[in-house]
């Protein structure tokens, strides 16, 4: 793997521990040229699992999408990346574990609506509050989305561009 900072393929992992309750490892690397550093995760390769929204479209289901969300819900939180992470393996998990190749953006919401309470209150309120009101993950994303470029654009204009650009 390149490092991002001089491009040397030649590095070191200096740390490595399971995450995500043992379903993924989690590895910190060193270039051995330039001393930069950065993580990697190692996890299954599920089969594909589609996500059928509200109004019938359909999408890959995402679990970086699902992360970035919950990202979104428990910022300023107490909760920390590894606890996130452990809920997001529990959702997957909870998913795959139905064995249908198909599943409702209604039950990944219902899932986090009964997880969420345990890892913070706060992030529960303020996703509940979204979701109830659309009843659908992905116009909940860009409304949590735009609470916080609007906090971003107050505190640092400059960096407000930095949730817009992000792909279908
Ligand atoms: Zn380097």
């Amino acid at each position: 793997m390149k490092c991002h900072q001089c491009h040397s393929l030649e590095n070191k992992v200096i740390e490595s521990r399971d995450v995500a309750d043992g379903e993924a490892i989690r590895r910190r690397r060193q270039c051995l040229v330039c001393g930069y550093r950065w993580t990697t995760y190692e996890r299954l390769e599920r089969p594909s699992l589609v996500v059928v929204k509200s109004k019938g479209t359909r999408q890959l289901f995402s679990r970086d999408k699902l992360l970035n969300g919950l990202q979104l819900a428990c910022d300023k939180t107490s909760v920390t990346s590894v606890q996130l992470e452990s809920f997001v393996a529990q959702i997957e998990r909870e998913l795959y574990d139905r064995g249908e190749p198909e599943v409702s953006s209604k039950d990944i919401g219902e899932l986090i609506m009964a997880g969420l309470p345990r890892l913070s209150e706060v992030a529960y309120v303020r996703f509940a509050s979204v979701y109830r009101k659309f009843r659908d993950i992905s116009s909940f994303e860009r409304e949590l989305s735009k609470i916080r470029e609007s906090k971003d654009t107050a505190a640092q204009p400059k960096k407000a561009k930095k949730q817009a650009s992000k792909k279908k």
